[in-house]
């Protein structure tokens, strides 16, 4: 059996997804238990117990999600919808611990300006970072300002240069894989999100540009996680894995003897409450508590993996060079049987 490196799945003829591939174990590891193995990382100068960040949107991240996501040692990125942004200023609360907010393009300067003050990560939130105005918006805030900057999102690494000749320290990957998204239903746009990352992985790579690479979009599980990291991923946006939580905005609701929370796209009609162009849907999941036992869920996967993988570390589990592309029956044979 062939085992692709890095390399070859960039050079493989079909987009390729994180159930298109798997992690395969080469070594004997010399791991005894989880606890010897570290997730830490840095992201934007920040210190992270797990490369985990939340997504930008108005029914996952709010100040209570912010908070408690920088308490487990992650990072929570607020949303930039309704009044998220007046509040956070005109509140008494210390924001300090909220350590990065999302912004839209017509934002104005004294809001970045504050940011920029408080030393919080500005994260420039469209769905196509290949666009003048994103670009032109990055630049200004760089020139204007001294705070780190993050762009998104992008598919493919043919502009990845530009968008640091512009300024961004970060870059949201994935355009269509997002579970909410229906951008390629509508647009025919977008790729697997392996094939996404790995090619501006390798963009980075062959360019020796400095930015760092955030999977965001389809990871569904702590297994898609370490996929993600395993490729060269610095980090991971989740939307939906942390959604439906005790911290994510929204009520919970009762229907049908279960409990549900409302998890719906920044690009849905629930959103934009306008009759415009829709490309995201809005959905219930149901209720999962404490945000907390999902980050200790995805820490534990990880370690676990990163222990059949022999990696004691998170850069060293970035160097993976080990995997194997599923048949649709290797991938059938692996999932839970009833
Ligand atoms: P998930 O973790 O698979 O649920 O994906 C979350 C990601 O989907 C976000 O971080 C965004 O990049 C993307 N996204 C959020 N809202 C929309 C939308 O309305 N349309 C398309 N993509 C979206």
């Amino acid at each position: 059996m062939k085992i692709y490196s890095k390399e070859d799945l960039n050079n493989y003829e079909f987009a390729l997804t994180f159930d298109d591939i798997s992690l395969v174990p080469t070594e004997i590891s010399n791991i005894q238990s989880r606890s010897e193995v570290s997730t830490n990382s840095i992201f934007a100068g920040v210190k992270l117990n797990l490369p985990v960040i939340s997504s930008p949107m108005d029914s996952v991240t709010g100040t209570d999600m912010a908070k408690e996501l920088t308490k487990l040692g992650c990072l929570g990125v607020l949303n930039r919808f309704g009044s998220t942004l007046e509040n956070i200023f005109m509140s008494e609360e210390n924001i300090e611990d909220i350590k990065a907010v999302s912004i839209a393009l017509n934002t104005d300067d004294y809001i970045i300006e504050k940011l920029a003050e408080q030393n919080m990560i500005v994260c420039i939130d469209t769905a196509n970072a290949n666009n003048v105005s994103v670009l032109k918006k990055c630049e200004e805030i760089k020139n204007k300002f001294n705070v780190k900057v993050m762009v998104g999102n992008i598919a493919h690494g043919a502009t990845l240069k530009q968008l640091v000749d512009a300024g961004a320290d970060s870059v949201r990957i994935g355009i269509g894989g997002g579970s909410v998204c229906t951008t390629s239903i509508q647009t025919g746009i977008g790729l697997g999100q392996v094939s996404s990352l790995l090619d501006i992985y390798t963009a980075r790579k062959e360019q020796n540009l400095k930015i760092e690479l955030i999977a965001d979009g389809g990871i569904k599980s702590p297994g898609d996680v370490s996929k993600a990291i395993a490729l060269g991923a610095d980090t991971v946006m989740l939307g939906r894995m942390l959604a439906g939580t005790r911290e994510a905005p929204g009520e919970v609701i009762k229907y049908q003897d279960q409990l549900w929370k409302k998890y719906r796209g920044s690009a849905s009609f629930g959103v934009k409450m306008k009759n415009e162009f829709i490309e995201g849907e809005e959905t219930m999941i149901p209720y999962k508590g404490a945000v907390e036992n999902v980050i200790n869920g995805i820490s534990d996967g990880l370690k676990s993996s990163m222990s059949y993988m022999n990696c004691k570390s998170i850069e060293k589990l970035r160097s993976t060079e080990t995997f194997t592309i599923l048949s649709n029956s290797s991938y059938l044979e692996r999932l839970p049987k009833k």
